[in-house]
């Protein structure tokens, strides 16, 4: 094994705050004041992918939209034709082929059929607070939900990478749904391009991306990782790496993978519980892994990238915020370069669970008190911790609202 650098190591990078509920304070530093030197742990073997090639606009567009590349190789099309497709993809996002007049008349008569997205904007709507929700329709008709959160100095996407979720965690309402299907990473990549659209009818511009929308996105990695690469490369939409965020709620291998893909992109691991029985209460069996299992491999995706690990806890009254569970999760994560988000819950109608499981019959959200003196003692600690306040529970766009049911959506576009 190699060796683990230290927590406190000077090389530690932070994440610009991108949780899916950002909007209340900003960490106060960019770096954990750690009180105890991390210990050494060995490293899990996961196999991870090679190194990706160099993209070029040609790779590029196979990646994003390979029913275009197909059609370009199908009609002997030159490399270039690819180059100016994408272009017009990105520069001109949702604007129909009939307007790309740098291609002759029989690649855009062609190209009309595939379109120039792989999502139909169905509906939106907007919070109070300028949050929109999208409601997007895929091909096959499934829906899903994206939210854009615009704050005074960036505009935040928050992302879906499954039609509903496998996972079934207790509360939240996309959990309800059960999988439908994954996303593609054209469909992925197109919520960003739609948000461009609707962000820049203010003014505004997407400089920050967070995976936190419907579905888990580790066990949907390889069509994540391409719509990253398609995001970030500056044939592509160009954001910064670092300007992303992955929320897992723990998937060890897919943790060390992406970081291995990725090294620049933040991790953000939902933990939500400093012990296996409460964690028990919240994440179904079939998903679930110790949590000793999951800071392992926290540790090590931190070995690899030197990112500072988000940790999100949704405080449950009564559940998880007693003043014992605060100083177990400073236990935890003392000694580690982390920021804990402490996240309110955002109401959804409670649910019988597949497979038997039963979940407490309702949640409450931690009195504020609770999340105060929770905080308060992590900070005791030296562990750095925030309270973020949720961005659009009025539209059911808050963490864990999103449900992508379209008979919701009553009033269609507004
Ligand atoms: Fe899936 Fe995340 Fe909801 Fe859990 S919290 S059910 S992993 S979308």
């Amino acid at each position: 094994m190699t060796a683990k650098p230290s927590a406190r190591r000077s090389g530690a990078k932070s994440p610009p705050s991108p949780s899916r509920s950002y909007g209340g304070q900003r960490p106060s530093s960019g770096r954990a004041k750690p009180s105890q030197p991390q210990t050494r742990r060995p490293k899990t073997h996961v196999p991870t992918s090679p190194p990706a090639p160099p993209a070029t606009p040609q790779s590029l567009l196979t990646l994003y939209r390979p029913d275009i590349s197909q059609m370009l190789d199908a009609t002997g099309s030159p490399p270039y034709r690819r180059a100016q497709i994408l272009e017009h993809l990105v520069r001109r996002p949702l604007q129909p082929f009939s307007q790309a007049t740098a291609l002759p008349a029989d690649v855009r008569e062609a190209l009309e059929p595939l379109g120039v997205t792989t999502l139909e904007l169905a509906g939106t709507r907007t919070a109070p607070d300028g949050t929109n929700k999208l409601l997007l329709r895929g091909r096959d008709g499934a829906t899903i939900e994206t939210v854009i959160m615009r704050y005074r100095d960036r505009v935040t996407v928050c992302i879906s990478s499954q039609v509903g979720c496998p996972v079934g965690c207790a509360f939240c309402a996309t959990g309800g749904m059960g999988l439908r299907r994954n996303l593609t990473a054209a469909e992925m990549t197109d919520q960003v391009r739609t948000a461009v659209v609707v962000a820049a009818e203010d003014g505004r511009r997407v400089s920050n991306l967070v995976y936190m929308g419907m579905g888990e996105p580790l066990l949907n990695l390889q069509a994540v990782l391409d719509s990253i690469r398609v995001l970030t490369d500056p044939h592509g939409l160009g954001l910064s790496h670092r300007a992303v965020s992955v929320s897992t709620i723990g998937v060890p291998g897919g943790m060390i993978r992406l970081g291995h893909a990725e090294p620049q992109v933040n991790l953000a691991l939902s933990l939500h519980a400093t012990d296996d029985a409460t964690r028990a209460l919240l994440v179904p069996s079939r998903f679930r892994h110790p949590i000793s299992e999951l800071l392992e491999a926290a540790w090590e995706h931190f070995s690899i990238t030197h990112r500072k690990l988000l940790i999100e806890y949704v405080l449950l009254r009564g559940v998880n915020d007693s003043l014992d569970d605060a100083r177990r999760l400073a236990a935890l994560l003392r000694g580690h370069v982390v920021t804990v988000n402490l996240l309110e819950w955002n109401p959804v109608s409670q649910r019988a669970l597949p497979g038997g499981e039963s979940f407490p019959a309702s949640f409450r959200p931690s009195l504020m008190a609770s999340v105060v003196a929770f905080r308060e003692t992590l900070l005791a600690s030296h562990v750095e911790a925030v309270v973020r306040r949720s961005k659009g529970a009025g539209i059911q766009a808050a963490c864990g609202q999103l449900a992508g049911r379209a008979a919701e959506w009553t009033d269609g576009k507004t």
